[in-house]
């Protein structure tokens, strides 16, 4: 798919491209208005005194000026704004192009068929992806876990069939972009409970989240929904969402240098566009992530159980990292309750597959899944007074 962004536009959109805008808008528009005023006081003061200044206008123009400083003078600067004509036709046909490109990248999420809006192009989002996670390595240095650790073995077993499962997803949706061959699994020692994906295939699993996925079903669930967000190009969406709001942003700064229509567009965009879209995003990640869990043969029932001891754990405060900032894996826009009866809906189709040939399919592989189970038992087991492991056994 052709692409319309380029990586120096979103790494500019990430990172430096709102630079330009004052740190504080109070103090752009204080320099504004003294250095108008000291230009003021050179045309008007010489030597100290002001003098008159008489010019050649008008009578109606006269009574208009007289009308506008006895109206408080400034003021009128925003109010009578008028635009060069040139800026209406390029207006008009910025958002004629705009629509017609909305209409070119919009497609359809795999199996939701909930409508969006990508731009990028999934080897850009790759790219993107790669690098980060470079750096992410970079960043955990002297906490990730070596791959004979048993913890790590855990992630790459239960994350490997689910692989697999998204591969079969991918073929049975046509998903051409979506990468079956390379996944990468890191697991972080941390008391961080948190995972997540980026594109390129590159699970994170920080190990704080043992405390709260404590068989293989139930981290089977987790790095369900977290496959899930690669197999529908979330970050794509992101990326070209980011992309149009930077372009956004500088135009409305070219129309407003105050920053005053930025104010209004930036919280707007938050509000109409970035959380709704995130909410839908994660939604969609435990519906296909609940369907993954259960071709892989994990209880499809599990992840919910997850998401109830986190959310007990988050609101009885007993852990301080989840009731103060929810991690991206409990980004929970949706709320919890939501999540829960969302996830009843989707188990009568989840069900149908986990016993699928009355459950003669997953037979074998359940045995295997139920001796780990009995092993992640035994390492994370270890309970402190709120009840949940302080610390699980492989550390
Ligand atoms: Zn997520």
């Amino acid at each position: 798919m052709l692409s319309i962004v380029s990586p120096s536009a979103v790494r500019a959109v990430t990172t430096s491209s709102f630079q330009k805008i004052p740190s504080s808008p109070s103090s752009f528009l204080w320099r504004t208005f003294h250095a108008s005023s000291s230009a003021h006081r050179k045309h008007f003061a010489i030597g100290g005194t002001p003098r008159r200044v008489r010019f050649n206008l008008a009578p109606e123009q006269q009574q208009q000026q007289q009308r506008s400083s006895l109206a408080g003078g400034g003021s009128h600067h925003y109010g009578q704004r008028k635009y060069p004509t040139y800026l209406y036709v390029g207006g008009g046909v910025v958002a004629i192009g705009g629509i017609g490109m909305y209409f070119h990248y919009q497609n359809f999420a795999p199996m939701t068929h909930r409508r969006r809006w990508i731009a990028s192009s999934p080897e850009f989002e790759k790219e993107i992806g790669d690098e980060n996670y470079q750096q992410l390595l970079q960043q955990y240095a002297g906490n990730i876990l070596p791959k004979h650790h048993p913890a790590t073995m855990a992630i790459e077993k239960i994350g490997g069939r689910i692989f697999q499962a998204a591969g079969e997803f991918a073929r049975e949706y046509n998903l051409d972009y979506f990468d079956t061959k390379n996944v990468t699994f890191t697991v972080v020692d941390t008391d961080q409970a948190n995972a997540f994906v980026l594109p390129g295939n590159h699970v994170f699993f920080l190990s704080g989240m043992f405390k709260y996925a404590q068989t293989e079903d139930e981290i089977g669930g987790i790095l369900g929904h977290e496959m899930a967000h690669n197999l529908a190009r979330h970050q794509g969406e992101k990326i070209s969402t980011n992309a149009v709001v930077g372009i956004l942003a500088r135009l409305t700064l070219f129309l407003d240098p105050t920053g005053g229509y930025l104010l209004l567009f930036l919280p707007a965009t938050q509000l109409l566009a970035s959380l709704p879209n995130s909410r839908n995003q994660e939604t969609e990640a435990d519906n296909i992530g609940m369907y993954l869990a259960a071709k892989a043969c994990y209880d499809p029932e599990a992840l919910g159980r997850v998401f109830k001891r986190m959310d007990e754990a988050g609101s009885d405060g007993s852990d301080k990292n989840l009731a103060l900032k929810p991690p991206e894996f409990l980004s929970t826009h949706p709320s919890d309750d939501t999540r829960i009866k969302n996830m009843q809906k989707w188990l009568p189709r989840d069900n149908k597959i986990f016993h699928q040939d009355e459950g003669e399919r997953c037979r074998s592989l359940r045995r295997q899944i139920e001796v780990g189970n009995k092993i992640f038992q035994a390492a994370t087991n270890i309970s402190g007074p709120d009840g949940l492991p302080q610390r699980h056994g492989w550390m």
